[in-house]
């Protein structure tokens, strides 16, 4: 079993087919739903993670490989949807900030009022300082490691295929395609871009005190037309290995 690797996660098999492809000696295990490919890379213990879709997913794929493999770090990668017309498909956001942008505390409305997704001003955050607050009603960003996003801007002036941004990553078991809707998440946490498993990730490796780093490539963007393309996933992933290569080096 590897000794201190570093994790690289992976949601679907597009955003981690490439990776598994480039470790040497790999072996494949299974927990529960969960595959681990163990191997070397350019002589660096290395695990990738296929963590499938969403929180709960994420989640648990990131406790287990905690628990199982200890690692020195954990970087969560793969596709991502664009909240920021700036951003086309192939750019990577580094995620400077990661948040769960679907921990939502509705206003009261009367039977036959309707819903209303713009008025969800109220986030509860999911790791209070104080837990005998029942309500803890406040936005929760999980910050990058220092030490990982270093490694990431160090190499991202190698990367050929669009853009490096630092920004907001927001997750939730959620596909917006309602541009109003991303708008206010968009001034709500400042997202760059939205996915489904970034901040679970966070959540649960701060509380193992792992350092952890989001990387996500934009594979669609709704607020330029930006059409999806699955290759950008194979994009991302060449770029967290330029980024582990310069973290373990460092
Ligand atoms: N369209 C893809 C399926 C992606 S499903 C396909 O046909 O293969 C959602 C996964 O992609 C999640 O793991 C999520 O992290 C990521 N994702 C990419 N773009 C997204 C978006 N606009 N909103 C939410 N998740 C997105």
């Amino acid at each position: 079993m590897s000794k201190q690797a570093i994790v690289i996660q992976a949601a679907l098999p597009l955003e981690c087919d490439e990776l598994v492809k480039q470790l040497h000696n790999v072996s494949r295990e299974t927990r529960g739903g969960w595959v681990f490919w163990h191997g070397t890379y350019a002589g660096i213990d290395i695990i990738v993670s296929k963590t499938r879709m969403g929180m709960t997913n994420a989640a648990a794929a990131t406790a287990i490989a905690i628990e199982c493999f200890q690692p020195k770090a954990i970087i969560n990668q793969g596709t991502s949807g664009g909240h920021d017309p700036q951003l086309n498909v192939f750019d990577i956001v580094l995620g400077e900030k990661v948040a769960n942008i679907n921990t939502v505390k509705t206003p009261v409305a009367a039977v036959g009022e309707g819903s209303n997704a713009l008025t969800w001003v109220e986030a509860f955050d999911m790791l209070p300082e104080d837990e005998s607050d029942p309500e803890p009603i406040r936005q929760r960003f999980y910050a990058a490691d220092a030490g990982l996003m270093q490694a990431a801007q160090v190499v991202a002036a190698q990367y050929t295929e669009g853009k490096v941004v630092e920004g907001v990553i927001g997750s939730a078991d959620c596909w917006n395609n309602e541009l109003d809707r991303i708008a206010f998440l968009r001034q709500q946490y400042g997202t760059s871009v939205e996915e489904m498993e970034a901040a679970s990730v966070a959540q649960v490796a701060i509380q193992y005190g792992v350092p952890m780093l989001a990387i996500r490539v934009v594979s669609n963007n709704i607020t330029n037309n930006g059409q999806y393309n699955p290759d950008s996933g194979r994009a991302c992933q060449a770029f967290v290995l330029e980024v582990v290569k310069q973290y373990a080096t460092a």
